[in-house]
């Protein structure tokens, strides 16, 4: 795991993906240095942030259902996981209640399998056309985050990356060109997180590299 650390450059963030694993995996993973973590289930991330110390930075990375948003929205840093007007009004709004900014990222469609959340990039330009982002005065569109398609063709993979990071730059350039909030591409996992970060990406979301494979039958 210390090897895989230093091997990121400075300027991308890694993001522990602690999904399934324990609060005592978590704790070792906390005091070798990592202090990001990131999970995809609303309850379960609640009862990791009560018992783990309170200088984690917390990420959401899943699929997020308006209802659970008030669970984690009192102590939630960034949520990687947007894909509708309707969740971004419901964050903002629970953003408000524990007046606090959440920063939020778009999530972009870029894989060929069907069941990957997120705007296609069409439905993409459509959102930002109909939004007037500066009325959520409690979120924060930091950037973008997108999935790659499982597969080990790594052609495939890197354009996938390479789309997503086109559709981020024009976005910088031009619907937040004077907004320095909007900085954040969020792409790469275990398996590809290196043809990311050669593509630009500046948060990486690593679980199985770092913990091991998960084991869902314990759950
Ligand atoms: C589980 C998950 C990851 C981490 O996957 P690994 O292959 O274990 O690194 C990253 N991003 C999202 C959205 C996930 O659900």
């Amino acid at each position: 795991m210390n090897d895989f650390i230093k091997s990121i450059p400075d300027s991308v963030k890694l993001v522990a993906v602690s999904k399934t694993h324990t609060v005592e995996t978590i704790q070792q993973a906390y005091n070798k240095g990592l202090r990001i973590f990131g999970e995809n289930k609303p309850q379960e991330l609640v009862k990791k942030y009560y018992e783990l110390p309170k200088d984690i930075e917390w990420h959401f990375i899943g699929h997020l259902q308006t209802n659970k948003v008030k669970y984690i929205a009192p102590f939630v840093e960034l949520i990687h996981s947007v894909d509708s007007s309707k969740l971004l009004a419901e964050i903002n709004k629970e953003a408000a209640k524990n007046n606090r900014i959440i920063k939020c990222l778009l999530q972009v469609h870029i894989a060929q399998e069907e069941t990957k959340f997120g705007f296609t990039p069409e439905e993409l330009q459509q959102f930002l056309s109909e939004n007037d982002f500066s009325q959520n005065r409690f979120t924060q569109i930091a950037g973008l985050m997108g999935i790659a398609t499982f597969t080990d063709n790594t052609t495939q993979i890197r354009n996938e990356f390479h789309t997503l990071r086109k559709i981020f730059d024009t976005l910088k350039q031009t619907t937040f060109a004077n907004n320095s909030d909007f900085c954040e591409l969020s792409m790469g996992m275990s398996n590809d997180y290196k043809i990311a970060i050669n593509e630009g990406s500046t948060i990486i979301r690593i679980g199985s590299l770092i913990f091991g494979e998960r084991d869902y039958s314990k759950k």
